[in-house]
């Protein structure tokens, strides 16, 4: 392997350790500990264990962390009631509304009543959209494409004047990564389902960042050498050799690419550990705009 690992496990922990002492700090200095709200409609097994994780990663910082759950046939004014009734409880300083929510709910509905202080996911379409404006920075950046960014820029990647190509343009992860990307000054192409010679493209690029959800759909051949490659990708393949029949690869072929770029990302331990730890950031910055300090005490 010629790429350098970039370690997502470690670098995550190093975040959440930080987190965790500033938490410390806050609550030495009377303020409250940072109060995050989760809201689970259904059943979905995935999302329950997604939230179980994130409340787990909140003890461990010391974050204080209530689960709210709704039955699968809750009404959408069901869902945006308790929502309010989040925005409105001050020890409350972040809410999460787990995705997807159940056929028949309006998702962003329910993502523009959560208060834009207290949006943690970054969601919300306010936020979303100043990602998209000049000079206009959102109260929150979600959870995933923050940690490719955190990633990049603690692996020292220069990305003024870079070429950044970003498979996927889903709302979650590829286009606000190749928002996030244009304003760290890259020149960015999103490559899509549509895409015309992606190989060709990729070909170009300094930075890779692959979220389309395809198994080891990046080859070796396509990357130029010496390329930052980041893997959003989790996929389940199967795995005879493994106990539970599978195992986890990305949207990259790992071996063959860590032969020819000049850092890498793996799955699992890259990206996904960074995403939960930019949670627990973000829960921390809520609780720092909520103490009335303003913006410059947020960071
Ligand atoms: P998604 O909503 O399904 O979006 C997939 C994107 O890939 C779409 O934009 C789609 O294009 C594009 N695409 C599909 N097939 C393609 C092809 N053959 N060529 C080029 N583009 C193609 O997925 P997502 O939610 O963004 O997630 C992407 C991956 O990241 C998944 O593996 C997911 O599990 C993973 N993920 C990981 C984390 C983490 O914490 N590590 C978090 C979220 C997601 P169209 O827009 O044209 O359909």
């Amino acid at each position: 392997m010629r790429a350098k690992l970039i370690d997502g496990k470690a670098i995550a922990e190093a975040l959440r350790e930080e987190v965790k002492q500033k938490v410390a700090e806050r609550v030495k200095k009377g303020l409250p500990a940072p109060g995050l709200a989760t809201v689970l409609v259904g059943e979905n097994p995935a999302s329950q264990v997604y939230v179980r994780m994130k409340h787990k990663a909140c003890q461990e910082a010391n974050i204080i962390s209530t689960g709210n759950v709704l039955p699968a046939n809750a009404s959408q004014a069901e869902v945006e009631d308790l929502v309010h009734k989040l925005n409105a409880d001050a020890n409350i300083h972040g809410i999460l509304v787990q995705l997807p929510l159940p056929a028949g709910l309006d998702e962003e509905r329910v993502l523009n009543t959560i208060s834009l202080q207290k949006d943690v996911d970054g969601f919300h379409p306010i936020n979303i959209g100043r990602l998209a404006q000049k000079g206009r920075e959102p109260l929150f950046i979600p959870a995933t494409p923050a940690g490719v960014m955190y990633l990049l820029e603690d692996s020292g990647v220069e990305l003024s004047g870079a070429n950044a190509v970003v498979l996927g343009r889903s709302n979650i992860v590829g286009m606000p990564v190749a928002l996030l990307l244009v304003k760290a000054n890259a020149t960015v192409t999103i490559c899509h389902s549509r895409t015309k010679e992606i190989p060709a493209l990729i070909r170009e690029a300094d930075v890779l960042v692959a979220a389309v959800g395809i198994p080891e759909f990046v080859r070796g051949d396509w990357v130029k050498p010496g390329a930052v490659v980041i893997d959003v990708g989790v996929n389940r393949i199967e795995d005879e050799t493994r106990k539970s029949g599978y195992r986890l690869v990305g949207d990259v072929a790992f071996d063959e690419v860590a032969e020819v770029a000049g850092a890498i990302t793996p799955v699992p331990g890259g990206v996904g550990p960074m995403t939960i730890a930019m949670l627990l950031h973000n829960t921390l910055r809520a609780a720092r705009l909520a103490d009335g300090n303003g913006m410059a005490n947020a960071a």
